[in-house]
């Protein structure tokens, strides 16, 4: 590889693409797929492939501002850090609080986390993350006693048959779906698409279910009971290594094949077909994504999944398992170093005290925030109701992003304090009182890990506009200016990662997923030199491929997993004669997040350009509304102007809208202000896939 290339890694989704960077010359960059890069071997998708036209600076944050004032570094951290610590001296820790983004990278989480639970001590710090994978991540905690990943994306090549439940993998992990599709060329393997709406994804599926709007547990609880019913349960393997399967499958058994058929409005002969397919391949891979987590009912949706593994031992073997794809670069890394309101760094639990003996012990802190702090929704509710007085928000754009989010920009516009760290202008920076330029991808160097615990480097090869910084430099300067400088000495990201290499290796007297012993103490030219690897890497081995559980070996102190009964509970949200419609929403092709980077190619926006609801043509006629007429889209919460395209991939009663537009980019299209934040009790992630509307003609 000629020296002017960087190798990187892609800062949009999960999948976590190698990518080969080049400076142009002109700020922007040439870009091409690493092809030595275990996830995509040289794929990009088309976010990927256009990176190098969404560098430029237009609407670039260069200098830190003060009550709408530049100023310098100084003077701004020196805000941040007397009004942080003034807030805490009058309200206590739990008064202040911090929301970051899975586009954080490991070193800015796991210094961020640092500071909040270990030094101010509170675990107020949350991310949007809760808005991706939290139930995956509760539904991993409860079945395996760690939030561990079992298998690789190499699984869904080696597969039989793979089963895509709320996962329009086709549109928001593309490179992933390529590499599934070239193996069904080869392998034959059968596609299940799990879906309530028809999308690239079900069109390429040999078997569509589209399945009533939240009713998954139903789905997988009848498959549980059919596989109980017709011997396709590994008894050896749920005696050996599992507990609970006795009443899980009591209460999957409320769901036999009519209730099961009328629960999920699946037709009986559907659902046979399913669940014959799925009792008599071996090979089955589960994908669930956030058709799964984004509920009401979503870590018992993921756990309603993980019994049907763990009940016929398929797991953690070649072409085996159940299979979280996140939507995230750092998928997995901000939740590995405590990234989560509820955790701790290395997988510890913030609620059992010796684990935060561990962890306090290990930075040497004055204090460890002593309970869970709030999830993202409570968070913001905090805010709202003057508990949380002084909020720090990182590489996110809640005031868009958040269910309901017309009262979130109304409790941040309310805060007394708001520091706001980000690349560019969004609709969450206008309210800022601190406004701190970061470095962005390209610019700055870090670690992600991907939804296959595969960690990779994120490289600068372009210098920061203006004073530009990464975002854990900010972090580590306000620290020193609370006083708590020898804690965050940090000189460079690989000082970071080495730090919480050290501290993974500690935790893992009994439990070694998470042990990146081997990192420990790693020098900035390992750090440069590293290449991809999958977690764990323990000091003294070699990096390799690596699965869990095939042979059980949970992180419960028994190391037996848990079956867990999954009641079938109906989503938060009710249609009503006011609210006659579900609304459900997600991503499309070419667009990422709030797109304050997609939005800045033509190439890009060309695929779709504004706004849009699916409608079905029979909702459409008794709407009273055509193609291309605008609507608008009416929840208990807020409203939203969109363009109308009718169509039967949606079911009658159901509509679709698009999560990435802002009033920056589509007048009143910003269809956060409209979703719930109805959200799981477990997981605290809200059903952003399920609102109760109304819809008009505008
Ligand atoms: Fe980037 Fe995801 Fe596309 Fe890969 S599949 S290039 S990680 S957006």
């Amino acid at each position: 590889m000629s020296e002017e290339w960087t190798r990187t890694t892609c800062p949009y989704c999960g999948v976590g693409c190698g990518v080969l960077a080049r400076p142009r010359g002109d700020g922007g960059a040439e870009i091409k797929g690493d092809p030595e890069h275990p996830a995509n071997f040289g794929r990009l998708c088309a976010k990927g492939s256009a990176l190098g036209e969404t560098l430029s600076r237009d609407g670039r944050l260069l200098r830190p501002m003060v009550d709408g004032a530049e100023t310098d570094w100084d003077a701004a951290l020196d805000r941040v850090a007397r009004r942080f610590a003034e807030t805490i001296a009058a309200h206590g820790p739990d008064s202040v609080a911090f929301y970051g983004s899975g586009q954080l990278l490991i070193e800015d989480y796991y210094v961020a986390n640092k500071l909040m639970k270990g030094f101010i001590g509170t675990a107020n710090i949350d991310t949007n993350s809760r808005l991706c994978m939290a139930s995956s991540v509760a539904g991993h905690r409860r079945a395996f006693g760690s939030d561990t990943v079992p298998g690789s994306y190499r699984d869904l090549e080696e597969a039989d048959l793979v089963v895509l439940a709320g996962s329009n993998l086709a549109w928001c992990h593309p490179v992933l779906f390529q590499r599934l599709l070239a193996a069904r060329e080869t392998r034959g393997t059968t596609i299940v698409a799990i879906d309530p709406r028809a999308t690239a994804t079900t069109a390429a599926a040999d078997l569509h279910l589209a399945i009533a709007p939240g009713a998954d547990v139903a789905l997988f609880s009848g498959l549980l009971a059919h596989l109980a019913e017709t011997g396709g349960v590994d008894l050896r393997f749920i005696a050996a290594h599992t507990v609970g399967f006795e009443p899980a499958l009591a209460e999957a058994r409320a769901f036999d094949l009519a209730a099961a058929a009328r629960t999920t409005e699946l037709a009986p002969e559907a659902l046979t077909a399913f669940y014959d397919l799925f009792a008599r391949t071996e090979r089955v891979v589960t994908v669930y994504s956030q058709g799964v987590n984004q509920s009401s009912a979503g870590t018992d949706k993921v756990n309603a999944i993980l019994n049907c593994h763990l009940a016929t031992g398929r797991i953690g073997r070649p072409g085996m398992g159940p299979f979280s794809v996140t939507g995230q670069p750092n998928a997995m890394g901000g939740r590995e170093v405590g990234g989560l309101a509820n955790m701790l760094a290395a997988h510890m639990d913030i609620d059992n005290p010796e684990h935060r003996g561990i962890v306090q012990a290990f930075w040497g802190s004055p204090t460890i925030a002593a309970k869970p702090g709030l999830k993202a929704v409570d968070l913001f509710r905090a805010v709202e109701d003057g508990r949380v007085k002084a909020l720090w928000i990182m590489a996110t754009n809640p005031v868009d992003s958040m269910p309901e989010a017309n009262r979130v920009r109304e409790a941040i516009r309310n805060c007394p304090f708001v520091v706001v760290s980000d690349v560019c202008a969004t609709d969450t920076t206008a309210l800022a009182d601190v406004l701190l330029p970061s470095a962005a991808w390209g610019e700055k160097d870090g670690t992600v890990t991907n939804s296959e615990r595969r960690m990779s480097r994120q490289r600068a090869f372009l210098a920061p506009p203006g004073e530009a910084l990464p975002d854990w430099r900010q972090v580590a300067e306000v620290a020193a200016r609370l006083g708590f400088g020898d804690a965050f000495a940090h000189r460079s990201p690989a000082g970071i990662l080495g730090e919480y290499a050290r501290l993974t290796a500690t935790r893992n007297g009994g439990r070694r997923d998470l042990d990146l012993g081997a990192l420990a103490g790693i020098s900035d030219a390992e750090y440069d030199a590293l290449t991809p690897f999958q977690w764990p890497r323990r000091a003294g081995e070699a990096p390799a491929e690596t699965r869990f559980f095939a042979n059980g070996g949970f992180y419960h102190a028994d190391r037996k997993a848990r079956f867990v009964s999954t009641p079938f509970r109906v989503p938060a949200a009710r249609t009503s004669v006011g609210f006659p419609f579900i609304l459900n929403t997600g991503r499309i092709r070419d667009q990422w997040h709030t797109m304050t980077r997609t939005a800045k190619t033509p190439r890009l926006t060309g695929h779709i350009g504004e706004p849009f609801v699916e409608i079905h043509p029979a909702d459409a006629e008794a709407l009273g509304v055509k193609p291309a007429d605008l609507a608008e889209i009416e929840s208990a919460h807020g409203r939203a102007i969109l363009r109308v395209v009718v169509t039967e991939r949606q079911r009658p009663g159901s509509l679709f809208a698009p999560m990435h537009w802002t009033d920056q980019f589509a007048s009143q299209g910003r269809i956060d202000a409209v979703t719930s934040s109805a959200v799981d009790p477990v997981s605290g992630q809200p059903e952003l896939k399920i609102t109760a509307v109304s819809a008009k003609r505008f």
